[in-house]
């Protein structure tokens, strides 16, 4: 078992261990380190690792979304780049003043978040992008360490039902008290809130469960919880 000294020589359980927020050489998931290895195989100039969290590192406003998509965040190694998911999202972060520009196309461009932070419940592509409850609880220390750098007063977006359980999880706060609905706002006991929407996903866009108009509600109630503008003209 991994213990590690205190700073009076003292044994540390492994519940106090600080964790990262990301480690690029994870392969704790066999299944997903597996399915990596494949898609690496048929698309060589995909980065195909486990995707770090991107953005401010003092944001009062931090997005959970679900996984990397196959062709866009683990194709470039950037949440909700190069696919059509990171389309709404970043156009919406940038009418509100958080992002620098409305498109986020590789991780080399000169893209940058305000008061903002995307991470995912997952950090490695899943097959069909469907993790599986392990698979999630696995990566949850990773979730966890990232949203503990959250300040009090500060907001969380789960974008879908898993990221809302895996932040509450990650929180330490059970799930069936705090049920996922689009557009819903929980005031947690930490003083963090947290707000959902439907995932921003191509399925939902396309289908009409998530429109722009109802993305921005969201946005907008989010402004208000952290002062900050409404939507740009
Ligand atoms: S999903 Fe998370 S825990 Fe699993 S292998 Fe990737 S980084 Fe590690």
């Amino acid at each position: 078992m991994t213990r590690y000294e205190g700073k009076k020589g003292g044994i540390v359980p492994d519940a106090a261990i600080p964790t990262p927020m990301y480690d690029a050489s994870c392969r704790r998931c066999v299944r997903l380190a597996r399915f990596l290895d494949e898609v690496r195989t048929a698309y060589p100039t995909y980065r195909c690792l486990p995707v770090a969290p991107f953005g401010d590192a003092a944001a009062r406003l931090v997005i959970v979304g679900l996984a990397p998509g196959m062709h866009g965040a683990n194709a470039t190694g950037r949440p909700f780049t190069g696919d059509f998911a990171g389309i709404l999202l970043y156009e919406t972060l940038h009418a509100y003043g958080y992002a620098s520009s409305p498109l986020s196309r590789t991780i080399d461009d000169p893209l940058t978040l305000v008061d903002c932070r995307i991470t995912n419940s997952v950090k490695c592509l899943p097959p069909e992008n469907k993790p599986t409850p392990a698979e999630v609880k696995m990566c949850n220390d990773y979730l966890a360490a990232d949203l503990a750098t959250l300040a009090p007063g500060g907001v969380l977006l789960a974008l879908g039902r898993i990221a809302h359980e895996a932040a509450l999880v990650a929180l330490g706060l059970r799930r069936s008290e705090y049920v996922f609905a689009h557009r819903a706002r929980h005031v947690l006991p930490t003083g963090t809130v947290l707000f959902d929407s439907y995932h921003c996903s191509r399925y939902n866009t396309n289908t009409g469960r998530l429109t722009p108009a109802m993305f921005r509600a969201v946005f907008d109630d989010i402004a208000i919880e952290l002062g900050r503008e409404r939507s740009r003209p």
